[in-house]
């Protein structure tokens, strides 16, 4: 399995602590750690006295008092949203009511594509279907407040609604969930996309930002190359399902169990998500086939033709 990706575990932020990691920005780290969180999701403050907020967080009456404190004195005149899943955005209605912020993300929660039957539940699980912006935003829009200006750049694959922002002649961007330095990212159906999900790593790729901000983790450096290694990193996933799709026709589980080797266990049902997601992007592009939609349950095929090209090729 190719994977030339240097993840960067290191991360030494206490929750509830405040620290500045990067000039005029700060960070503050709620309490969630998990196989999908790390140790937590990361709220980020941008400006001083008239602040902007990233991603104020699950519901989490410590984690909203922490953040109310650290902007004590300060005027809060926007909160920022990367994306709509339960561990980023639920606080945001609390610290909206706090400090009378407005809420600006791309739009509210919804699935990459119609949902196939018995797929409502999934969706739900990890989704803020509550969570409802005051002002969308779209590819480009650029959002000035005091001493800081943040242009919104969709991204979605993690999410159908992800995006990142970028800090106006900062070189930096808040990357949310889609570029992350700890691990890859979870690109799981019906709420990700492998399709977009590449196109958005292509578009971040040719961006001239080298330091990202994620929602989990420590800083992302040198980010276009760590970008290019997340994208290599897919398509050798991909080389490696369709490798395996060569010795015959297989269920998602035997592809899994194929191509993650010492998966967590705790990780086995996204991993499955995960193999889904490469699968509807290759069903979409004539390389797999599968009876009816590809669904989580299906068994997967080799086009007959199977000459389509690898992905990028
Ligand atoms: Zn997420």
């Amino acid at each position: 399995m190719s994977d030339d990706i240097v993840f960067d575990r290191s991360f030494d932020l206490a929750p509830g602590t405040v620290d500045e990691v990067a000039p005029g920005v700060r960070r503050l780290l709620c309490d969630n750690p998990g196989p999908f969180t790390f140790r937590g999701t990361l709220t980020y403050i941008v400006g001083r006295r008239n602040v902007a907020i990233i991603d104020p967080g699950p519901d989490d009456d410590r984690h909203i008092a922490a953040l109310t404190d650290a902007v004590r004195g300060e005027t809060v005149s926007h909160i920022f949203v990367t994306h709509t899943h339960r561990d980023h955005s639920p606080a945001a209605s609390k610290v909206k009511a706090a400090t009378g912020a407005i809420i600006l993300a791309e739009g509210a929660h919804r699935a990459s594509r119609p949902l196939h039957v018995g797929e409502a539940g999934r969706l739900d699980a990890g989704g803020d279907q509550s969570f409802r912006p005051d002002r969308t935003l779209a590819d480009g829009d650029l959002v000035e407040g005091d001493g800081w200006a943040l242009e919104a750049i969709t991204t979605p694959g993690h999410t159908a609604n992800h995006m990142a922002f970028a800090l106006k002649g900062t070189g930096t961007l808040f990357s949310g969930d889609h570029v992350m330095a700890w691990s890859t990212s979870i690109v799981a159906p019906p709420d990700g996309a492998m399709s977009d999900y590449m196109a958005s790593l292509h578009k971040l790729e040719k961006r001239p930002e080298t330091t990202y901000l994620p929602g989990h983790g420590g800083a992302v450096r040198d980010a276009p190359r760590f970008v290019r290694g997340f994208i290599r990193h897919r398509q050798g996933r991909e080389a490696s399902l369709r490798h395996r799709l060569e010795k015959g026709a297989a269920d998602i589980p035997t592809l899994v169990r194929a191509v993650y080797i010492g998966l967590d266990p705790r990780l086995a049902g996204a991993a499955g998500l995960s193999v889904l997601a490469h699968l509807e992007d290759m069903a979409a592009r004539g390389i797999v086939t599968t009876d009816g939609p590809p669904s989580i349950d299906g068994t997967y095929r080799l086009d007959e033709s199977g000459r389509a090209p690898l992905a990028g090729g």
